[in-house]
């Protein structure tokens, strides 16, 4: 891989064109990935935020499901944020009936934990591994991590819930980066996806 590494946004729902974006100004070579072809060609994924129901009932219907399960198992370097946290947890506390998750994290989430749409706010979040002070948090029906299991590192917590995570090249926010101008925690990811070139 050179330094500018390819990094996918999984563009099958949500706010795809915020994370191409955050990752062009990171340095990233950042394009939507719908299909498997395209996965196969990416260095690391991006998950958005969105519905996790839909995208995951989305992702099975485009073929997309098991391909994105073998390549997080791989070792691809995924980051998702809010619904794509709930992608990336082995397991939702509260699914909807046949929502699945790609998983790869070992976490419990719990869906829209922190209340529906007009309970959305903003917080300053300090994130282990970002220099610079907090990052602005932007949660919108966020989810929160119930649990981690032993090899999950929490980065980052809100009000006394666990609100980020990394476990080995997987990192997920229940908050929305892509959305502030603040592009510290896609650099951060980039970063995972140049160490693993
Ligand atoms: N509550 C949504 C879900 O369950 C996530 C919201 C978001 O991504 N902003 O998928």
């Amino acid at each position: 891989m050179s330094d500018t590494p390819v990094i996918g946004v999984l563009a099958l729902q949500g706010d795809v064109r915020e994370h191409l974006i955050a990752l062009a100004s990171a340095d990233a070579l950042a394009r939507p990935v719908r299909r498997p072809e395209e996965l196969a060609e990416v260095d690391g994924l991006v998950i958005p935020g969105g519905e996790s129901t839909t995208m995951s009932k989305l992702a099975s219907l485009f073929g997309m499901l098991e391909p994105l399960r073998e390549r997080v198992r791989d070792g691809m370097p995924v980051y998702g944020t809010c619904a794509g946290m709930i992608l990336l947890a082995d397991k939702i506390l509260d699914p909807r009936s046949g929502q699945e998750t790609v998983g790869g994290i070992d976490m419990i989430v719990r869906r829209n934990a922190f209340g529906r749409q007009n309970e959305s706010f903003e917080a300053a979040v300090e994130v282990a591994g970002i220099e610079g002070g907090p990052v602005e948090g932007v949660f919108i029906r966020a989810p929160w991590v119930e649990s981690v299991g032993a090899q999950t590192e929490v980065v980052a917590e809100h009000g006394g819930h666990i609100v980020a995570v990394r476990q080995g090249n997987a990192l997920a926010t229940s908050f929305h980066p892509e959305l502030t101008g603040d592009h510290r925690v896609h650099a951060l990811f980039v970063d995972m996806v140049r160490a693993v070139g």
